[in-house]
């Protein structure tokens, strides 16, 4: 009798280490990777914070906020979506703290890219906007207590990360790329209001290298067929590695570019981590 009490207090210990240890695994990461290299020896991770693409967990809405981190270790947040809330609440999922961003990059002046800023409020981070962006946006950064920097050429922020300066749409609209040694570049945009073609052809020849990977908004949802068509099939001609289209891209240039262009393909959406 004592040996089958001992064997069942060891099985009621081992029930409950197991418990307490999925209990207490960290919530964060919980994220669909994608990688484009070993795991150990990526050198820029790109993180998709808020997207209108929803994804297991994560809380959808129209916008978009795509983080970066080099491999100094350096953060830079693209557009930061409408809402604090959800900004704060899908960077912490990712495994991310607002304490972790080191400098906020602004498209452009709508507010699915900038209403989410008011989470670094009195933060003092450096907040890159368009030169031409309206008084309003350049007064809303500076009433947060942040420093505002207007970006009208193309300018290196920190390590191999660039702002790409402002093309018209309306409105004026810059983007941001990373220059990968070896793979080219990692072209992120907010809307796209100027074209994509043109905002990649400008990082291209400002940066003097070929696009490796295009992620965001292309507006493109509502544009005709033979316009999506003409572009997918441009994007994926110079595009070396995938194109993510997400935000205001269009089920429409989602679709054809998948079925044309699988191997360029990239499904985008909230939670998504690249690593290159
Ligand atoms: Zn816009
Ligand atoms: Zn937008």
């Amino acid at each position: 009798m004592p040996k089958l009490y001992s064997i069942l207090i060891i099985i009621v210990l081992l029930l409950a280490i197991a418990i307490s240890t999925y209990l207490l695994a960290p919530t964060q990461h919980k994220a669909n990777v994608e990688e484009t290299q070993e795991t150990t020896n990526y050198t820029v991770e790109v993180a998709v914070v808020v997207d209108n693409y929803g994804f297991n967990g994560y809380e959808t809405t129209w916008g978009i906020s795509v983080l970066v981190e080099t491999g100094n270790n350096h953060t830079i947040l693209f557009d930061t979506g409408p809402s604090p809330r959800i900004l704060r609440e899908n960077l912490a999922k990712l495994g991310y703290s607002l304490s972790d961003i080191d400098y906020v990059v602004i498209s452009h002046e709508h507010h699915d890219h900038c209403g989410g800023l008011e989470v670094f409020r009195n933060m003092g981070l450096r907040v890159y906007v368009p030169l031409k962006a309206s008084k309003a946006l350049k007064d809303y950064v500076k009433s947060l207590g942040l420093t505002l920097v207007e970006v009208n050429d193309t300018l290196n922020i920190i390590d191999n990360v660039y702002v790409i300066g402002e093309l018209y749409g309306p409105p004026w609209e810059q983007a941001l790329a990373v220059n990968v040694s070896g793979k080219g570049l990692v072209i992120i945009v907010g809307c796209a209001h100027p074209g994509i073609l043109s905002i990649v052809k400008k990082a291209c020849k400002d940066l003097h290298a070929k696009p490796y990977i295009v992620l965001g908004g292309f507006h493109l949802a509502g544009a005709s067929e033979s316009k999506i068509a003409k572009i997918a099939s441009k994007l994926a001609e110079i595009v070396t590695y995938k194109i993510y289209p997400i935000h205001c891209s269009g089920d429409g240039f989602r679709r054809l570019l998948e079925n044309r262009f699988p191997e360029k393909y990239g499904d985008g959406h909230v939670g998504l981590v690249i690593r290159v």
